[in-house]
This record gives structure tokens, sequence and C-alpha cells, in this order.
């Protein structure tokens, strides 16, 4: 907190009053605050920068629809490499996941060629948390043009917030009539088209729940961590 760093060296009780006061009012505050989860994005298929703005955006509004915020970074290390899907944790944080955006000779060696997935997440453990969701952008390109003549922004960013979804929900997420909704029927995709398909509310209850419980995962782990640091005997 940015107040946190003029605090003075030497407090006096009323200032040392006044700071406890100060730092305990994001817990006073967390409701009004939505939980906010990074995403860490690795477009590894190069898709456009105007196409990527305008995806990322679509899945921004879907989520802030639910309660939760998104924090995106792009990233440009590869995560394609076989072996770090699962396990793949780029801060080893709950409270950050990462998508991402495959190219067609990275897509060809994970998904069967008759298949018609177009994202997907690793399934994991059970209970465990998730962090990896990967789009098969050669397909969504396809999609959108030959299949559902949708444009490909809109298309990108519903994968990308059904994808996401997997990773705060779970796998057995699918729920018809909802971005969670798989395959997409003719009336979803009918709102897909029109930007208006959303998660439901009992999925929007769940999102802000999991995405707070990540952050307090998170932040317990933090406190391990800084606990760990501490010398013995101290
Ligand atoms: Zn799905």
């Amino acid at each position: 907190m940015e107040v946190a760093a003029a605090r003075p060296q030497s407090a006096d009780m009323t200032q040392s009053a006044f700071w406890l006061f100060l730092t305990m009012l994001p817990a006073f505050a967390h409701d009004a605050e939505p939980p906010t989860v990074t995403v860490h994005l690795y477009n590894l298929a190069g898709v456009p920068d105007g196409i990527l703005n305008q995806a990322t955006g679509i899945v921004h509004h879907l989520y802030a629809g639910t309660g939760v915020e998104l924090k995106w970074v792009r990233q440009t290390a590869s995560v394609a490499r076989p072996g770090e899907g699962n396990a793949f944790r780029p801060r080893a944080t709950p409270a950050e996941v990462s998508v991402r955006l495959l190219p067609k000779e990275l897509s060809d060696g994970l998904v069967r060629s008759g298949s018609a997935k177009l994202g997907f997440v690793y399934p994991g453990e059970k209970n465990a948390y998730r962090y990896l969701a990967t789009v098969l952008y050669d397909r969504v390109e396809r999609a959108a043009r030959e299949l559902y003549d949708i444009p490909l922004p809109l298309l990108l960013g519903y994968i990308m917030a059904h994808e996401l979804g997997h990773l705060l929900l779970g796998p057995d997420a699918h729920a018809r009539g909802t971005i969670m909704a798989c395959p997409w029927d003719t009336g979803e995709f009918r709102f897909v088209k029109r930007d208006q398909l959303r998660f439901d509310q009992k999925q929007r209850a769940e999102l802000r729940s999991q995405v707070s419980g990540r952050l307090e995962a998170a932040a317990r782990r933090v406190t391990a961590d800084v606990a760990a640091r501490v010398p013995a005997g101290n």
C-alpha cells in the first residue's frame, strides 16, 4: 500500500494506532474490492496485437460481470514444452494463472487432428489448483471463419473465458446456457455472436469464491515463505 511507504520511523502511540487502523482497512474493504487474479498471457501463436487486445478486453468484461478482476501480464517465455502443462506454475502462487495461445505446429502435437477441441485445461488432481489454460489459436481462427462466421476476437475471447473458467471452476464445470457450455449449441452461439453469453449466478458466486480462496492461499504461502526465511533464534 502506498500510504505505508511514508510511515514515520519513530511513531508515538497515536501514530501507531493510526497505522494499525490503516493496516486493518483492507480487511474491512475486502467486500468492496473485487478479488483479482493475475493472468500471464503467452502469445506463442503470434496473434496480432489488435485481435489479442480485443479478445482480452472481452474476457476482462465477462469476468468483471462476475465480480472478478483480471490483471493481465504479457509474457514471452515459452511454456510449450511437454511436461510443463499440468505442473506449470510461473510464480507458484495460486493467485496467478497462465493462458497460452498455441500455433498449429504446437497444437498438432497435443491434440488429435480429428478432435473438435479449440482449447483445454489439464484436469490435474482433484481439489488441486490448476494453473495453465491452452487455446489452440489456429483452430479458433479456422472455426471463426469457416464454421461459425463470427468475428475472430469475439470467438477467441469467449474460448479464453471458457478455459479460464475451467482453471477456476474445475474440469467438470460444463453447464448449458452459459459460457461453460460444451459444445456451444445453436442457441448459445447466437448469444456468443451478440456478445451476450454469460456465466450464470451460481458460476459467478463460485468464481468469486474460488479467486478469494486462491488469494488467501497465496497470502498464506507468502507468510510461510517469509517465516521460513527468518533465521532460527531471531
Ligand atoms: Zn470446457
